[in-house]
Parts: structure tokens; sequence; C-alpha cells
């Protein structure tokens, strides 16, 4: 069973008053709030057990190095890696995204060489395709989209060419919410001879991810959209291609042997880790991904469909509404422009009442400029939301759209 009002209190900031108006949290796209274990797991780790990893005989270098090994079989199973040599700690999607554009670009890409993005796309998978592009004068071409937000899948076929190597998509986008055919899309990218890197920082905080199922060759999410702290991520890479890629940052903990004429490297994925790695970062991750797991992604996942389609309806209704997204295969995220309201004031105004969405082109201009608009207003939900928060947001959103 889920009850919403014990998960609540696993979540201090959500009984915080803002201006004297209760919280409603609706920008969980942006950063989703942490719970007690994961602030805990934290603290606890300062307080009691902390020493660098990998390197220590010593107890507390031990058994922190055992928590952070830990942490990353945790994360192979939640999605479903086949090892943890394939699970790297980054700071998170966009550092996942620029280690592939390096290293992989390094390795696999020369000029003339396409990479195949959408229009959806994040600015950060975007921008290091358009850095590799710069360096090695690489193609890069883009799946249009339908008005709903679903990808045109014909377009997207007829985007491969021979030098087609690689497919770098989001899984669910951070405006639209459309997910996207991931399996389907690997499956079209591999009969192509290319590969497919999945963007994961909007699925993995709202349902169940199987890296194996969906075949992608790389696979990239934020701890912090998760219920984690900030500051770690993942890459997932399939085992073999991982193997056949250099080094993204050179320095300790990477390597097998260094003397100045020559280093070898260790193996995966330590290869990829160079620098002392946030321990701590990983073993809240882990802790949090216990939280959702225990939770159970799958009651998650309908909990917060419930909640979309509820905002969705209840929205319908208010005059003026245009929503960017009517996929039907829609997660937690509700762009919209309400009128001819500049969503800044729309933003601003509902802030005072209490309600946090984000506005503004949400690190996605190429989308805004598909759609033919600046910015939108964007609510996003998480497994905390209730219907009462929509019920406040949407009525706070009526009174703004009278004010104007
Ligand atoms: N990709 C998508 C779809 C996102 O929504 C975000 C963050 O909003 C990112 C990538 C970047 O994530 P991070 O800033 O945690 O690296």
């Amino acid at each position: 069973m889920y009850h919403l009002d014990e998960i609540r209190k696993d979540f201090p900031i959500l009984q915080r008053t803002i201006y004297n108006k209760p919280l409603v949290y609706l920008d969980n796209a942006a950063t989703t709030q942490k719970p007690l274990c994961v602030t805990n797991a934290i603290s606890e780790m300062y307080n009691t057990l902390n020493a660098n990893v990998h390197r220590g005989v010593h107890f507390l270098s031990q058994r922190a190095t055992d928590l952070h090994e830990a942490a990353r079989e945790r994360v192979r199973s939640f999605i479903n890696a086949r090892s943890a040599a394939e699970i790297i700690f980054t700071r998170g999607t966009t550092e996942g995204i620029n280690l592939v554009a390096s290293s992989f670009g390094e390795a696999f890409l020369s000029e003339g060489d396409e990479v195949i993005v959408s229009t959806m796309e994040h600015h950060s998978n975007i921008v290091p395709w358009q850095l590799l592009r710069d360096r090695k004068g690489i193609v890069l071409k883009v799946i249009p989209i339908d008005d709903a937000g679903n990808l045109d899948m014909d377009g997207y076929e007829a985007l491969f060419t021979q030098r087609t190597k690689l497919v770098s998509v989001a899984h669910v986008s951070n405006v639209l919410g459309t997910i996207n055919p991931v399996k389907r899309l690997a499956e079209i990218a591999h009969a192509h001879g290319a590969k497919i890197l999945v963007d994961g920082a909007q699925s993995t905080p709202h349902f169940a991810v199987d890296v194996q199922d969906m075949d992608c060759d790389f696979f990239a999410f934020s701890g912090h959209k998760v219920y984690g702290p900030t500051g770690i991520g993942v890459l997932y890479g399939k085992e073999s291609l991982l193997d056949s890629m250099p080094p993204y940052h050179g320095g300790g903990e990477m390597i097998a042997r260094v003397t100045f004429e020559h280093t070898t490297y260790e193996r995966l994925p330590f290869k990829f880790e160079a620098g002392t790695p946030n321990y701590v970062g990983t073993h809240a991750l882990a802790t949090a991904l216990d939280y959702v797991s225990v939770l159970g992604m799958d009651v998650i996942s309908a909990h917060e469909r419930e909640l979309t389609a509820y905002a969705m309806e209840q929205l319908r209704s208010l005059p003026g509404i245009k929503f960017f997204g009517e996929s039907a295969e829609k997660d937690a995220v509700v762009a919209f422009n309400i009128a001819d309201i500049h969503p800044l004031d729309l933003g601003t105004l509902l802030d005072r009442l209490g309600i946090a969405i984000r506005t503004g082109h949400h690190c996605a201009q190429p989308l805004m400029q598909r759609y033919g608009v600046e910015s939108m207003a964007r609510a996003s939900f998480a497994l905390y939301n209730t219907k009462a928060e929509v019920d406040a947001f949407v009525a706070a959103l009526d009174r703004v759209r009278k004010m104007f």
C-alpha cells in the first residue's frame, strides 16, 4: 500500500512553509527532495566512517571502500546491468554524456561521421556533441518530433547513413514528458551498425529501468533526480565497448602502473574514475535507490501517472491553457503556457503562494524553437506529491490568471 502521509514524513523539507504558505514543491524534474535516510547516510558516513577509499589498509578505509563498492553493486542491480564493471560513477548525467563524447568520440569518430540526437534533448545532450563537432568535424543530425511531442520514427530511420556511428537520445523528455521508445530506437540503431546512448536523467526517478532489456550501449543518470545527493551520477556502458575506449581523465585511481615513459590503466570501471571518488555520494545514492526500491518503482510510477493525468484534467478547464507534450506515453511532467501571461510572471506569483514550479527554456532551447516560444511553465511530480497539492496548484494558477 502507498501511504502518502507516512511517505511525506520521510521528507522534512515538505513540512516547511514558504511566505507562510505550505510548500507545494512541483519542480521535481529539476531536482527531487531527499528522504531522511539519505541525509542520515551522508552525516553518518562523515561522522563515523570517513576515510579515503581503495588505498588504505586501515579499518575505516576498508569499511568506506566496502560501502562504495556495495553502492556500485546496488546501482548495477537497480538498472539491471550485467556486471558492476559496467557501472562508472560520474558527477551526473552531464558528465556521463561528456565522457562518452570525449572517449567514444576519440576512439571511434572521425571527420564526417554522424551522431543523431533528437529535437527534445536537454542541452547536456546537445552541446557535448557540438564540442566534438568543433574538434573532429563530425556531423550532428536531429530526429524531428510531431506536435504532440512524439519522435518521428520514419524521420529517425531516414537519418541513417553508412557514416552514422551513434544515437544519443533522452529516455524521457524533461519538458514534454514523452517516454521515448528506446528499445525500438536501439534496434534501429543497431541494425544500422550504430551504438546508442540513452539519457536516463528523467526516467530513473519514475519507473524501473533495465539496460539489458532496452539493449542500450550507454545509459547515463543523475543521483539528485532520484532522491540521492547532488554531485553523483552513473554512466553505464557495455563492458566490451568501455574496454575499447580510452580513459577520459588521467590521475590517481585509474592507473595500473606509472613510469615517466609509460602508463598502463586500471581495469574497468576504475579506468574511467580518476581521482578520489565521491564515496559519500555513492553510499547516499545507493541508500536512495534502496528507498525507492522498497516503495516499488511500479507503485511509484502508477501514483505519478495518476497524478499527472489528474493535473492535466484539472488544468484543461482553465481558459487559455496550452500544453506542450501530449504523447500517449507521458511521464510526470506538465509543460504549459496560459493565455499570454509570461511564464516568469506566472512562476513568480505562484511562488508567493508557496508553489514552486519552473519557468524558462528548461535547458532545451531548440525544443522551445520547435514550438515557437521563448519559454514555458513546467510542473513536475514526484513520489511524494498529492492530489491536494495539484488542487492547490490549479487554484493558485486560476487566481493568477484572473489577475491578468
Ligand atoms: N538530461 C535531462 C533529460 C535532464 O532533464 C537533465 C537535467 O535536468 C540532464 C540531462 C542533466 O542532468 P545533470 O544536470 O544532473 O547532469
